[in-house]
């Protein structure tokens, strides 16, 4: 095994190649050294030891000290310095790098090496007496909160108690004493006293002496940087990313350079295209005299890298790199064109200018929000840098989500009340309540309210938070800042940098402008301007077919998919949505939401309690013209396209009035001229102690056939006019929950039936019509063959079929399955994403075994996985024809029904697109008999799969639907 790679005057011995192994930071470095680009020499350990780090107890492995030592040798004779010479002293730093980027969540430590020994050979080589203590006095700070405390396990109190802060509070008061606004108004004189009473003050907090070694040093850093792996916030995301524990960190140890040494040096960071709006500029942030976490950590408002970068109202005023230095910042227009053009994507770059000298530190892929990564992806087709399929490779589904999001009403935004401005760093429109811790953000939003969390400025602690809220402000940072690179990350609103925020999280009170608000109270983000207003502004759907690169990508997408996009909808409206979004065809139709309405409801309920065929039939009769409406409806709306309609599928119980409901129950009563008494005891003897495997599904319509025959007619009717008045209608009419062939023969018997009646009737030579069923209970999926014999097509209930074949209740497993997921039992929630190993192996006997017995056998999917990539990609490889999902899913399933065609090519997506589990939510979904309900169309189902097209927390849940 080898250790370590050395990179270094224009040589390395890794490349952009080995992520796996160098982890992304390490592997970039190395790829940039190897194309000419000035980085300072140095060192990757590799994740693999970090893996062996663990198994061995925390202990170095192997030769990884020996081939330490030898790298720090290379890197000595490049720099022309010694590591602890007290001449020319080497410093190093030492930092994370994970395969994927992890933005803040793993340690760094800077300027190590600096020690009672080299401080005065570094003061006078650099001349600069105030530089060096400035850095001893952050190597302090740094390396006592990483190393000695954090790495150590020592968990302080509470936020205050921990070195960091104590450090820092020394800080603050020698500033205010001397009345500083900034620390770089420190002289050198204050400066040293300080890194004494530092260094007492570790001593006092950790018991132990700050090291004065620079080998104790770097054997520390090395070791905290793989320490930070597991550590609580690295946790926390890698649950929220999907993120693989055993990946591993590596750890790149390189020369300090510094942009601190006056005027004429600076640090900044830099995405090779603007990463808010996928604009092809060059964007980014600088500081003068600063190193780099000063930039990141939002303390100091940056400088606009260029005056295409400047934003009005936060640094439009400030000099930019372009305006200040036009030699370097030409340099480095040169090294962005050339990155561009070698990566052949967008980059984030972090540089910094020692005594007017460029050097780059870190080169990696940038992360984007939906919109950017659309225009960028189809842009550089344009610019002839990728192929059609590169292009839709760099949007992963789930992004096209942030097109589909809502967005403040443009309208009214412009009347309401702009409270301040910050920078665009998150898109999209969100409306919640003020919350300013990330604990109180993250229960509040569990428990389903609208957040938004409200901080100076966030950090890694708060990710949990910072997920649950549905929007987040902060007062500092840039674009650039942990808040921005976070929500861009996830697609989420975010404004930040709004500097006119006082928050005073004592008092819970956000002051702007003079006006004070409470937490709790209600204000509106604009992510992609980057506003924020009082109070609730409207939002309004977003309409991502205004967006012309969205159009390209998704006829690409189109263009070489080989998967069909069907919808789940059950009225015009939504069959008209989901046409726009892309649709060709409805794949389930549920009938049982179309019984609501006043008139309908009492018919039905009627017909239910009925003890007699003939009562039954009367109560039908008045049902069947309702129902022809809806499917007339329905059919017109989705012509030329199929519409696959289920019969009646819901337990009879969820359409009945509760036995308290004395008016509903006296009106039924009247209607069947029975008693109150006799419908009390009719309701009661419908209920069932396991309504999921009771009477429903093909059993309701084998016990009332009319209920199938009425159905049917109004299905084939409304075709039939349709057809006189020229319209093409394909309707499929679609048997739910069958398990044995038998059952499906019955009511196909009553389908076809009704078909030849209705055809005389109209006076029709032929009448367009299939007849299938829904493969949901595992013994449909075994016997499959004997199905297909009879059946002209299936579709796959895979919410039923999950339920069944792992024998999770769709309505109660949210109080173990997140567990099981936590732990690892099930990847992921397979409610949400295919259980491909049983579930799907289910699907795929059924596939094999159905096509076995019918060539032509037309296959779909129309359960919850529809719409989740990763089940696409499944589906795609069983070789079903089609997936049907709600309508806001549909781009996201065609997007990840082109990715899987491309993943048989051997194209591999940017990122892998893992559904994620609720964050690790150990609180069970709300859930009740009424909750699991099949037929109550709830006003907040329908809202709910309208407004979040993410995967619900329980996808398997009715109610979520
Ligand atoms: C299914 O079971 O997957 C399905 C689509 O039907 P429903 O969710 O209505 O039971
Ligand atoms: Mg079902």
């Amino acid at each position: 095994m080898k250790s370590v790679y050395f990179f270094g005057a224009g040589k390395a011995e890794g490349n952009a190649g080995m992520k796996n192994l160098l982890g992304g930071k390490g592997a970039n470095i190395a790829e940039m050294t190897n194309i000419g680009m000035p980085v300072p020499p140095g060192f990757t350990i590799t994740t693999e030891v970090c893996t062996r780090y663990f198994e061995d107890g925390g202990k170095l492995p192997g030769d990884t000290e020996e081939a330490t030592r030898t790298a720090m040798k290379k890197i000595e004779k490049i720099m022309e310095r010694g590591f602890g010479d007290p001449e020319k002293p080497l410093l190093v730093s030492v930092r994370s790098g994970a395969r994927s980027s992890m933005p803040g969540m793993m340690e760094t430590v800077l300027n190590i090496g600096l020690c009672s020994a080299t401080i005065p050979g570094l003061i006078a080589e650099s001349g600069n007496k105030r530089f060096v203590y400035d850095a001893y006095r952050r190597l302090i700070t740094m390396y006592s909160d990483v190393v000695m405390e954090k790495a150590a396990g020592i968990e302080p109190k509470d936020d205050d108690s921990g070195v960091r802060a104590q450090l820092e509070k020394i800080l603050e008061s020698l500033k205010k004493r001397k009345g500083y606004k900034n620390d770089t108004d420190l002289t050198a004189k204050e400066l040293k006293k300080l890194c004494k009473q530092y260094k007492s003050k570790v001593k006092s907090v950790i018991g132990e002496e700050f090291p004065d070694d620079p080998w104790e040093q770097l054997w520390g850093g090395i070791k905290s940087v793989f320490q930070s792996w597991n550590g609580k916030r690295a946790i926390s995301y890698r649950r929220i990313e999907g993120i693989p524990a055993e990946w591993g960190t590596a750890v790149n140890v390189q020369a300090m350079v510094y942009g601190n040494l006056g005027d004429d040096s600076a640090t900044g960071v830099a995405f090779t295209r603007d990463p808010a709006t996928g604009a092809n500029i060059f964007y980014g942030e600088w500081l003068v005299n600063a190193q780099g976490e000063d930039v990141v950590a939002g303390i100091r408002t940056p400088n606009a890298l260029n005056i295409a970068s400047k934003q009005p109202g936060q640094n439009d005023k400030l000099p930019s790199l372009e305006e200040l230095n036009p030699e370097i910042y030409k340099q480095l227009v040169g090294i962005r064109d050339n990155l561009e053009k070698h990566y052949t994507d967008m980059q984030d770059i972090e540089f910094t200018v020692e005594h007017g000298r460029l050097w780059m530190l870190q080169t990696r892929t940038g992360k984007r929000n939906g919109r950017a990564a659309i225009k960028m992806a189809v842009d550089m087709v344009r610019e002839r840098l990728i192929d059609t399929k590169t292009a839709l490779m760099r949007v992963r589904p789930e992004q096209l989500d942030e097109l589909l999001h809502p967005m403040l009403d443009p309208a009214e935004e412009k009347t309401a009340k702009a409270l301040t401005k910050g920078l665009p760093a998150g898109p999209g429109g969100a409306v919640g309540k003020i919350v300013l811790t990330s604990e109180r953000a993250h229960e509040q939003g569990k428990a389903g309210e609208k957040v938004i969390l409200v901080r100076l400025e966030t950090s890694p602690e708060d990710v949990d938070g910072m997920r649950a809220a549905v929007g987040i402000l902060t007062a500092r940072g840039g674009m650039t800042s942990h808040a921005a690179l976070v929500a861009r990350g996830w697609g989420k609103c975010c404004v930040v940098g709004a500097g006119a925020l006082e928050i005073d999280y004592r008092k819970k009170t956000v002051t702007v402008e003079g006006k004070v608000l409470k937490e709790g109270d209600w204000i509106s983000l604009n992510g992609s301007r980057g506003v924020m207003y009082e109070g609730k502004v409207p939002v309004v759907k977003a309409d991502p077919d205004s967006v012309i690169e969205y159009r390209k990508l998704m006829k690409w997408a189109d263009d070489i998919s080989r998967l069909g996009i069907r919808t789940n909808a059950d009225d015009p409206e939504d069959a008209a949505l989901a046409r726009r979004f892309g649709a060709k065809g409805i794949g389930l139709c549920r009938t049982e939401h179309m019984f609501w309405g006043e008139k309908r409801i009492r018919a039905m309920r009627t017909m239910i309690l009925s003890d007699n065929t003939e009562d039954r039939e009367k109560a039908l009769a008045k049902l069947l013209p309702y129902q022809r409406d809806d499917f007339y409806g329905i059919l017109k709306a989705m012509s030329p396209y199929p519409v696959t309609i289920r019969l009646l599928d819901p337990p009879l119980h969820e359409f009945l009035p509760e036995v308290s409901e004395t008016k509903l129950i006296d009106e039924i009563a009247k209607e069947l001229k029975a008693s109150r008494k006799n419908i009390i005891a009719r309701i009661k003897s419908l209920h069932e102690l396991n309504p999921m495997l009771g009477h429903r599904g093909c059993r309701l319509g084998i016990s009332m056939p009319e209920v199938t025959r009425m159905q049917a007619r109004a299905i084939l009717e409304a075709a039939a006019k349709l057809h006189k008045e020229g319209v093409r209608v394909q309707p499929e009419i679609m048997v739910p929950l069958v398990g044995h062939v038998r059952e499906f023969v019955n009511q196909k018997r009553e389908i076809v039936t009704v078909a030849k009646e209705v055809r005389k009737k109209h006076g029709l030579r032929r009448l367009n019509y299939k007849v299938g069923t829904m493969i949901e209970v595992p013994r449909a999926a075994i016997t499959a063959d004997q199905i297909a014999a009879e059946a002209e097509f299936f579709s796959f209930g895979t919410n039923d079929l999950t339920q069944m074949g792992c024998g999770f209740s769709r309505d109660d497993s949210g109080s173990f399955l997140p567990y099981y997921v936590e732990s690892g039992i099930y990847e992921s929630d397979p409610f949400q994403s295919i259980d491909q190993a049983g579930v799907g192996e289910l699907v795929a006997i059924a596939v094999k075994k159905g096509r076995s017995a019918r060539k032509d056998l037309h296959l779909g999917i129309c359960g919850e996985h529809g719409g989740d990539p990763a089940s696409i990609a499944f589906f795609h490889t069983v070789g079903l024809d089609y997936v049907s999902c709600s309508p806001y899913r549909i781009p996201i399933a065609r997007l990840a029904a082109a990715h899987a065609v491309l993943a048989d090519e051997g194209k591999q997506p940017t990122r892998k697109s893992k559904p994620k589990s609720k964050s690790g939510s150990k609180a069970k979904p709300k859930t009740s008999v009424k909750a699991g309900s099949k037929a109550k169309p709830k006003p907040s189902v329908k809202a709910g799969s309208k407004a979040k097209p993410k995967p619900s927390v329980k996808a398997g849940s009715k109610r979520k639907k």
